[in-house]
C-alpha cells in the first residue's frame, strides 16, 4: 500500500498525499502552504496532481505546488477551462498511468457537470472529491438530483472494502441529519455515535469504508424503502426519494 497523508486544509476541505517509490501524488489542493509544509516535513517530491473538480476550495493551491514541482495535472475534460495548468485531461472510462498508480476515472455529474472521481482498484481506494461526503454528498449546483444519483449509484456499485477519501469534514452535520430520515438504521445510529465522539476528540472522520457508508447513508439508500419512508414518500421513485432527502439536507 501507498504511503498516506490527509491534509486539512482551509476551514474544512482534505487533501491527500500518496506516495510509492518516487511518485507523490495529491489529490486536490485547496491551498499550497499545509501540503508544502507536509512535503516537506517528509522529504517528497510532488510528481502529480489529481483534481476532481473547478472549484476554487480544490484548486487555488496549484499555480504555486506548479511553479515549484513540476508535476503531471490531470484532471476532468469538461472543466479544463476552468482549472489553471492541466497537462492531461481525463473523462469516463479513462485509465490512468500515475507513476506504479493505475487510476480509473468516473465521470459523476451533480455537484458540478464536469466534475470526476479517482478510483485506485488495486489498492481499493476512492477519491470522490465533493460527489460523495461521509454520510452525505455535494450540494448540486450544476446539475439535478437524477444525475446525482446516477453517480453516486456508480459508487455504491464499488466494492464494500474499498476505502474512500473525500473532499470536506462535513460529517457531524451530515450524521444529525441522517438519523432523522433514516431513524430505524441501527448501524447509522451506532455510526453516528461514533462520530460525534471523533469530532468531540478533534479526530477527522475520513477516510471511511464504502461498505459502511452503504449501508448508513440515506444518500446511498434512496432506493431503500425506509428512507423512502422517512422523507414522507413512500413508493416513490428513488431519484425522486434522493432529491427529497437532498433538499431536506438543504434545509437542516
Ligand atoms: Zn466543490
Ligand atoms: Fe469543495
Amino acid at each position: 500500500m501507498p504511503d498516506i497523508r490527509l491534509i486539512p486544509c482551509l476551514s474544512d476541505n482534505y487533501a491527500v498525499l500518496l506516495k510509492a517509490g518516487d511518485t507523490v501524488v495529491l489529490i486536490d489542493a485547496p491551498e499550497a502552504a499545509p501540503i508544502e509544509a507536509v512535503l516537506e516535513k517528509e522529504g517528497w517530491r510532488l510528481t502529480h496532481i489529481l483534481v476532481t473538480h473547478k472549484h476554487a476550495d480544490h484548486i487555488d493551491g496549484i499555480p504555486a505546488l506548479a511553479a515549484a514541482f513540476k508535476p503531471e495535472i490531470i484532471g476532468p475534460a469538461a472543466e479544463e477551462s476552468s482549472i489553471p495548468g492541466l497537462t492531461q485531461t481525463v473523462r469516463e472510462g479513462d485509465t490512468v498511468t500515475v507513476g506504479p498508480f493505475k487510476v480509473e476515472v468516473f465521470d459523476t455529474p451533480g455537484h458540478t457537470k464536469g466534475h470526476v472521481v479517482f478510483y485506485f482498484p488495486k489498492e481499493k481506494l476512492l477519491f470522490a472529491g465533493d460527489t460523495m461526503f461521509a454520510l452525505g454528498c455535494g450540494r448540486l449546483f450544476e446539475d439535478t438530483p437524477a444525475a446525482m444519483w446516477n453517480s453516486l449509484k456508480k459508487l455504491r456499485a464499488l466494492p464494500d472494502d474499498v476505502t474512500v477519501y473525500c473532499g470536506h469534514e462535513y460529517t457531524l452535520s451530515n450524521a444529525r441529519f441522517a438519523v432523522t430520515v433514516d431513524p430505524g438504521n441501527e448501524a447509522l445510529k451506532a455510526r453516528a455515535g461514533e462520530i460525534e465522539a471523533a469530532r468531540k476528540a478533534g479526530q477527522p472522520t475520513v477516510p471511511f469504508p464504502l461498505g459502511l457508508e452503504k449501508a448508513t447513508s440515506p444518500f446511498l439508500r434512496a432506493d431503500d424503502p425506509a428512507v423512502a419512508e422517512g422523507v414522507g414518500r413512500p413508493d416513490a421513485a428513488p431519484e425522486i426519494v434522493f432529491a427529497e432527502v437532498r433538499e431536506r439536507k438543504n434545509n437542516f
